[in-house]
C-alpha cells in the first residue's frame, strides 16, 4: 500500500498511509493534493516563481468545516503546517516542505452589508474580490494597491495601500476575525470577544491560527479617483523627492504617493525614445472630492517636465488593478523594505546608484509616503509596531531570468545592507525577503509588542501548530 511520507514538527519524519489519507479525504469538502497527483505542481507553485517548494499534502478547502478538520488531522500526527491565503507572500511562506498546506485558495466569497457599510471575506478572497463586490455600493475597504494580493496576508501583517493615509492601513479597519484555533474550535474575535486574540491579529501575521474570514468596515469611495503617474528624468529624482516630501507635510490624507526609482517600462502611451531610460516616477491616488483634485494634483505634476504623464480619472477598481500588469505570477521576485524618518540627500544618492545599477531593469525602489491615520493608532493598539515612521522604502527585486537569482537577490540585500544605518528600525512583513533573519526580523517587526504576542501564543498555540512567517519560539 502506497504511503505518503510528511515531515513532523520535531523535523522527523513519518509516513501517512493511503488508508488514513482516504478517511482524511472522505470527510472534506475540498481535495487533497498529494505528490502523486497530475495537479500538484499547479497547486504547490505561489505567485513568486523563485519559490520552490514540495509539501507532503495539500488541502484544497472549500469552508469552515474542511478548515477544522485539517486542523485536527494536522494536530492528530504532528504535521508542519502552512496557510495559504492568496499566495503572494514573496517569502514563499505560504508553502511548506514536505508539510501540510491548508490551502484556502477555493474561499473567496465576500459579502457586503451596505446598511451597516461591512464587508465579510473569506480568508482566501483576493483584493479584487473585495473591491468588486464594496464597490457596487459605492464602498471601499483600505487594503493594498494590487488586485490579485491575498486579503488575509495583506492585512494579518498591517495592509498599506491608496487609503492609508485617510482610514489608516487594513488592520485599523478590520472589525472582525473568524479563526480556527489549533485546538480545531471556530471563535470570533472582535473588539468584543476574545480581545487578546482581535489584538495579536492585527499585525501579528498568520500565527495563531487560520483565518476563515475577515470583516472590515467599510468607507464611501467616489465613483471615480485620480491617479497619479508622472514619469520624471532620473536626473530631477532629489528635486521630486525634496518637493514631494514638503507637500506631504501638509497635503489632505485623501492623497498617497509612492515615489518610484525604475526603469521606463515599453507600455502603451509611452514614447518609443523613453522606454529603457531610467526614471522617478510618483505613483499615487487622489481619493478625495472631485471638485478639489486638480488643486492637489497639478503641482506634482509639474515638479518638472515629464518625460510622459500616465495620470488620470478611473474608477476604485480600475486604480486598484493599475499596477497589475507589472507583477506576472511565476517570474522571480525578493522584496525587501527599510522604514526612515528622514530622506537625507546621501539615501537619495545610495537609492540612485542602485537603480542605475541593478542587474534586472525590471526592479523598483519604492519610497512610501507614510502618515495620516495610520498614525493615529498607539503602537500598543494592535500588534503592528512600526505606525510612525515617516517613509518606507520596499527594495523589489524583480526579474524575469531564472539563472540571474542570485545577482537579484543580492542587489537587493547590498541595498538593504546600506540603508539600515540611516534606519529608524522596524521592518514590515509583507515585503520580508525569504525572512532570513529570523531574529533580526521579529525584533523589527513586533518591537516593544513581541512579549504579548508570544504569550498570546503560547495560550492559543501551546504545541506551535502554526508558523506563519515568523517562528514565535522564545529561543
Ligand atoms: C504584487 C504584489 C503587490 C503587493 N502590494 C501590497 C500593497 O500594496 N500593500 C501591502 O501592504 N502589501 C502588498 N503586498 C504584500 C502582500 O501584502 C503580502 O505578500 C501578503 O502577505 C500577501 O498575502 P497573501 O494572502 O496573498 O499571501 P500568502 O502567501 O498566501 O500568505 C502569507 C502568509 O500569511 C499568512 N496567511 C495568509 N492567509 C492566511 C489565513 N487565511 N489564515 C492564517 N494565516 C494566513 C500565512 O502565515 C502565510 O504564510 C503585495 C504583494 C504582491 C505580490
Amino acid at each position: 500500500m502506497k504511503k505518503y511520507p510528511i515531515q513532523l514538527k520535531n523535523n522527523t519524519t513519518i509516513k501517512i498511509t493511503q488508508e488514513e489519507l482516504d478517511e482524511f479525504s472522505q470527510t472534506l469538502k475540498g481535495a487533497i493534493i498529494t505528490p502523486d497527483d497530475h495537479e500538484y505542481d499547479l497547486f504547490r507553485k505561489v505567485w513568486n516563481g523563485t519559490v520552490d517548494k514540495h509539501p507532503g499534502l495539500i488541502a484544497r478547502c472549500r469552508g469552515v468545516a474542511d478548515v477544522i478538520r485539517a486542523v485536527n488531522f494536522a494536530r492528530k500526527h504532528g504535521l508542519l503546517v502552512s496557510v495559504r491565503g492568496g499566495g503572494h507572500n514573496v517569502s514563499g511562506s505560504a508553502v511548506v516542505d514536505q508539510g501540510l498546506v491548508i490551502d484556502l485558495s477555493e474561499m473567496r466569497t465576500v459579502k457586503v452589508d451596505p446598511e451597516e457599510r461591512t464587508a465579510w471575506a473569506q480568508g482566501g478572497a483576493l483584493l479584487g474580490d473585495l473591491d468588486h463586490e464594496t464597490t457596487a455600493f459605492g464602498l471601499a475597504a483600505p487594503v493594498g494597491v494590487v488586485s490579485e494580493t491575498g486579503v488575509a496576508g495583506l492585512t494579518l501583517h498591517g495592509g498599506v495601500g491608496w487609503l492609508l493615509r485617510k482610514h489608516g492601513m487594513a488592520i485599523d479597519n478590520l472589525k472582525s476575525v473568524d479563526l480556527v484555533t489549533s485546538d480545531g474550535k471556530l471563535v470570533k474575535a472582535s473588539k468584543d470577544q476574545y480581545q487578546d486574540l482581535f489584538w495579536a491579529l492585527r499585525g501579528g501575521g498568520g500565527n495563531f491560527g487560520v483565518v476563515t474570514a475577515l470583516e472590515f468596515h467599510l468607507h464611501p469611495i467616489e465613483p471615480t479617483v485620480s491617479f497619479i503617474m508622472p514619469l520624471f528624468p532620473i536626473e530631477d529624482a532629489n528635486k521630486v523627492i525634496h518637493f514631494t516630501r514638503e507637500y506631504m507635510q501638509t497635503a489632505p490624507n485623501d492623497l498617497m504617493l509612492l515615489g518610484i526609482y525604475w526603469t521606463v517600462p515599453e507600455l502603451e502611451g509611452i514614447p518609443k525614445e523613453s522606454v529603457g531610460k531610467p526614471t522617478i516616477s510618483l505613483v499615487g491616488c487622489y481619493s478625495g472630492p472631485r471638485d478639489k483634485a486638480n488643486e492637489v494634483i497639478k503641482p506634482l505634476l509639474e515638479i518638472s517636465e515629464p518625460l510622459v504623464d500616465l495620470s488620470g480619472e478611473v474608477s476604485w477598481t480600475e486604480a486598484q488593478s493599475m499596477l497589475d500588469e507589472d507583477y506576472p505570477e511565476g517570474k522571480y521576485y525578493y522584496w525587501k523594505s527599510v522604514y526612515l524618518d528622514r530622506l537625507e540627500d546621501e539615501v537619495l544618492e545610495i537609492i540612485k546608484t542602485y537603480n542605475l545599477n541593478k542587474p534586472s531593469q525590471e526592479s523598483t525602489i519604492d519610497i512610501w509616503f507614510l502618515g495620516g491615520a495610520m498614525q493615529d493608532v498607539e503602537t500598543s493598539e494592535t500588534a503592528f509596531a512600526n505606525r510612525h515612521h515617516s517613509y518606507m522604502v520596499a527594495i523589489e527585486g524583480n526579474w524575469s531570468d531564472p539563472n540571474m537569482n542570485k545577482q537579484n537577490i543580492q542587489w537587493a540585500r547590498d541595498l538593504y545592507n546600506e540603508l539600515k544605518p540611516y534606519s529608524s528600525g522596524g521592518i514590515y512583513l509583507n515585503f520580508p525577503g525569504f525572512v532570513e533573519e529570523q531574529s533580526e526580523i521579529r525584533q523589527g517587526a513586533y518591537g516593544e509588542n513581541l512579549d504579548r504576542l508570544q504569550e498570546i501564543k503560547e495560550k492559543y498555540d501551546p504545541s506551535g501548530l502554526f508558523t506563519g512567517l515568523m517562528d514565535f519560539s522564545r529561543k
